[in-house]
C-alpha cells in the first residue's frame, strides 16, 4: 500500500469509528449530531468507500454481549526455546523467516467474500475466542474493506495477528492503565466500546498469517485453501513461501513488521549458518512495541503444511524467547496505601537487590488476591523481576514465611473494606475517606506544583489537623509548619511561599488538581479549551462533554458527578487563587519557538522531584515524553550512567543524555 493510500485509507476509518460512535449512541437515545449531519458523514463514507462495513453495522450489534467464536483451523501457541544453540537446530539450512513475538492479544479478523471486515475475535482458548467485532471496528489500523488482487475470486480471508499498544502512544493514556500491557485486554474486556474508542484508535496490529476460503457449496463459511491451490490462483501473488504471504498482507494494507524491518527473511546460507547471532542482535532493534520473543518460520509454506502441527503446536515454527532477569531477595514488610480511588494497594519493602542495573528496595504485590493465594508475608523469599516500564514486581514464591500475611479488614481510616473482584476498596463514600483525602491533597499539590511539598508533609498537616481540604493549604502560616517536626523557619519560609505562587491556576490545571474521575490533565485540558471558563465548565452537563474523540456516555457523567460533588471545594478555594481562563491558544503560540517545543524526550531514573512534573512543564513548551527510546527520541533525560535498557539504547542511537539540571535549564529558557 502505498503512502497515499494508507493516508486516504486511515481517513476513511477514522471517519467509520466516528459513525459508528454516533449510531451507538443514537441507539442508547444519546444522538449526538444531528440528522444532517449525520447524514453528511455517511455520504462521505460512501463515497470514500461505497462498501465499508460500518455503514451495515446497525446499533444493537455493538451493544451484544461477547459471543463465542470457534476458530477453524485453531490458533495454535508456538513451540519455544531459550537455548541459541536450538535455533539452527530448527532451521537445519532451510530459509526461515525471523519476527517479532509481539506482546499484545492475539486476534482473528474475518472478511466476508465480498471482502468487507465481517467479525473479529480474541483468541481465547485457541478454539474458541471472544466476538471483539465492535470493538475492532474502532482500530484505526485495521483496513475494514480489502482490495485483492486480481484473480481471487470467491476467496475470504481470515488474518491473524497481535492486537497491541505503541509504546509511543501510550503517554496520555498513563493515567488509566498501569502499563501498556494491561491496556490491550483492559480495553477488549470493556463492554461499553464507546468508553474505550479513544484507546481503539491508537492499537496496532501486527498481522502475521491468513487463511484463505474458497466459497462452497456445502459450508457456508467456505473451504480451506491449501497452500498448493492458493499458489495457483495467481502467479504473481503466489503464496508459496511465508515471506510471499506476508507481501500479500503488506499489500493489502496490514502491519507486518517488514517496513519496521524486525521481519526478515534469512535465506543466505552464510546468514543462516549466523542465525544464532542474528537472532540475538534482533532483540536490541529498536521498536514500538514490547516483545516477548521472536519467531522462527519455514518459509517454505508446502514444507510447514507438510509438517502439520501437534495439537499445540505447528511443527515449522518455533518461538527463541530471552528469560527476563530475575533475583530473589526476602520481604521485610508488606506495606498498605489507600489509593485516592479508595482501592488499597500492597508493596513489599525488600532486602535490597540489584537487578537489571538497579538497586530494588519495594516490590509490588499487584492485589490482595494475588497475597491471599500466593502466601506472601514478612520474612517469604520472593522472586522478582523488572521488564521494561513495568516497576519491579513480585512473580513468585521461593520460600514461604513461618506466619502468614493477614489481609486487613479496614480501611485505616475504620471503615470496613470491601473486595471489589481482586481489590479492596474502602466502603466510606469518597471525600470523607482521610486516607483518601491524603492522597487527593498530594495530588491536588502535585498538580500545581507546589514544590517542597512532599507525601511525609501531606501526612503530618493532616494529623496536625491543618488540612481539612484544598483550600486549607493557602490558610497555612509559617508558624503552623514550624509546628511540624523536621520544619526550621527557613523550609517552613519556604513552603509557605512557594503556596502562595499558586494563586493564580490555569483552569486545566485548576480541574486537574481536583482529581475528578475521568479528569487527567489531558482531558482537562480538552475540556478547558472548550469551555474556557471555570463558570461555564460547572454548568455543562455531561451531554455536552461527550464528544467524538470516545469520552462518551460513562465517563463523561463521571466527570461532571465528581466534579459537582467537589463543589464545597471549590467554593473554598475560589477565596484565595483566581482560575485563569483557558488561553491554550495563545499559550501554544507563546511557546512556539521554545527550544523544546516539537521534541521527543524520554525520562529515565530517579530524580530529585516527582516525574510527573517534568512531564507537566515540557509538554506545556509542546514537547512530547515518550515511554521508551527509539530513533525519534531528541534528549533522554537521566542523571547517571546506569545499565537501563533506554540508557543503553539512547548511547547505542547517539541520544544525547540530559542531566535534570540541563533539562531545568532548558525548561526555563
Ligand atoms: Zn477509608
Amino acid at each position: 500500500m502505498s503512502d497515499r493510500e494508507s493516508q486516504k485509507s486511515l481517513k476513511t476509518e477514522r471517519l467509520a469509528s466516528q459513525i459508528l460512535l454516533y449510531k451507538e449512541l443514537y441507539y442508547l437515545g444519546r444522538a449526538a449530531v444531528s440528522d444532517e449531519a449525520y447524514d453528511a458523514l455517511e455520504n462521505e463514507l460512501r463515497h470514500l468507500d461505497p462498501n465499508h462495513p460500518a455503514l451495515n453495522f446497525v446499533g444493537y450489534e455493538m451493544r451484544e454481549s461477547a459471543q463465542k467464536v470457534p476458530h477453524r483451523p485453531a490458533m495454535l501457541s508456538l513451540a519455544k526455546t531459550y537455548e541459541p544453540d536450538g535455533l539452527a537446530e530448527f532451521a537445519a539450512g532451510r530459509p526461515i523467516v525471523l519476527s517479532d513475538k509481539v506482546d499484545g492479544m492475539a486476534m482473528a479478523v474475518e472478511f466476508g467474500f465480498n471482502h468487507s471486515m465481517t467479525r473479529a475475535s480474541t483468541r481465547g482458548s485457541g478454539t474458541l475466542g471472544e466476538d471483539v467485532t465492535a470493538h475492532v471496528m474502532h482500530v484505526l489500523s485495521i483496513p475494514k474493506q480489502l482490495r485483492f488482487p486480481d484473480g481471487w475470486n470467491d476467496i475470504r480471508l481470515e488474518i491473524r495477528g497481535e492486537m497491541y499498544f505503541p509504546i509511543n502512544e501510550f503517554s496520555p493514556f498513563s493515567e488509566r492503565f498501569d502499563s501498556y500491557r494491561n491496556a490491550v485486554p483492559g480495553t477488549f474486556g470493556r463492554k461499553e466500546v464507546d468508553e474505550a474508542i479513544d484507546v481503539l484508535n491508537v492499537l496496532k496490529f501486527r498481522a502475521y498469517d491468513f487463511i484463505a476460503f474458497r466459497k462452497s457449496e456445502t459450508e457456508t463459511e467456505g473451504e480451506v485453501l491449501s497452500v498448493r491451490e492458493l499458489s495457483k490462483l495467481d502467479i504473481k501473488n503466489s503464496c508459496q513461501t511465508y515471506f510471499q504471504k506476508l507481501k500479500l498482507l503488506q499489500t493489502l494494507g496490514f502491519e507486518t513488521g517488514l517496513d519496521e524491518g524486525t521481519t526478515r527473511l534469512i535465506e543466505v546460507q552464510n546468514d543462516l549458518s549466523n542465525l544464532q547471532q542474528i537472532a540475538l542482535s534482533s532483540f536490541g532493534l529498536n521498536r514500538d512495541h514490547q516483545i516477548d520473543g521472536l519467531v522462527l518460520r519455514l518459509n517454505d509454506e508446502l514444507l510447514f503444511e507438510a509438517l502439520g502441527a501437534t495439537s499445540h503446536h505447528p511443527r515449522g515454527s518455533l518461538a527463541f524467547k530471552q528469560e527476563s532477569e530475575s533475583a530473589v531477595t526476602e520481604i521485610l514488610a508488606v506495606e498498605t496505601s489507600i489509593g485516592r480511588s479508595g482501592k488499597m494497594t500492597f508493596r513489599a519493602q525488600v532486602k535490597p537487590v540489584q537487578l537489571s542495573g538497579a538497586q530494588i528496595s519495594y516490590a509490588t504485590l499487584h492485589n490482595a488476591e494475588f497475597i491471599r493465594s500466593g502466601g506472601y508475608a514478612e520474612g517469604a523469599l520472593v522472586r522478582i523481576t523488572r521488564s521494561g516500564e513495568v516497576i519491579p514486581s513480585i512473580i513468585g514464591l521461593e520460600k514461604a514465611a513461618a506466619h502468614p500475611y493477614v489481609l486487613p479488614d479496614c480501611c485505616p481510616c475504620g471503615y470496613p473494606l470491601t473486595p471489589t473482584g481482586p481489590d479492596l476498596f474502602c466502603s466510606r463514600p469518597e471525600l470523607s475517606c482521610p486516607y483518601r483525602d491524603q492522597e487527593s491533597f498530594l495530588y491536588f499539590a502535585q498538580t500545581l506544583e507546589i514544590a517542597g511539598l512532599s507525601d511525609k508533609t501531606v501526612a503530618k498537616l493532616r494529623e496536625a489537623g491543618l488540612l481539612n481540604t484544598p483550600a486549607d493549604f493557602f490558610k497555612l502560616t509559617v508558624d503552623d509548619v514550624l509546628r511540624l517536626e523536621g520544619f526550621a523557619r527557613r523550609s517552613a519560609e519556604n513552603l509557605v511561599s512557594s503556596i502562595q505562587q499558586k494563586r493564580k491556576i490555569p483552569l486545566a490545571v485548576f480541574l486537574a488538581a481536583l482529581g475528578l474521575k475521568r479528569g487527567g490533565i489531558v482531558k482537562c485540558r480538552e475540556v478547558a479549551s472548550r469551555f474556557m471558563t471555570l463558570e461555564k465548565v460547572l454548568s455543562a452537563l455531561p451531554d455536552e462533554l461527550a464528544d467524538e474523540r470516545g469520552w462518551a456516555g460513562k465517563s463523561a457523567t463521571d466527570f461532571v458527578e465528581s466534579l459537582q460533588s467537589r463543589r464545597g471545594w471549590i467554593r473554598e478555594l475560589l477565596g484565595f487563587v483566581t482560575v485563569e481562563p483557558d488561553t491554550s491558544a495563545t499559550e501554544k503560540l507563546k511557546f512556539a519557538d521554545h527550544p523544546l517545543s516539537g521534541k521527543n524526550l524520554c525520562i529515565t531514573g530517579s530524580l530529585s522531584q516527582p516525574r510527573e512534573i517534568y512531564v507537566r512543564q515540557l509538554e506545556q513548551v509542546g514537547a512530547k515524553v515518550a515511554g521508551a527510546v527509539t530513533a525519534k527520541t531528541n534528549f533522554l533525560v537521566c542523571n547517571e550512567e546506569s545499565g537501563s535498557a533506554k540508557y543503553t539504547q539512547a548511547k547505542k542511537l547517539g541520544i544525547p543524555v540530559l542531566t535534570e539540571e540541563q533539562l531545568a535549564e532548558m525548561l526555563n529558557r
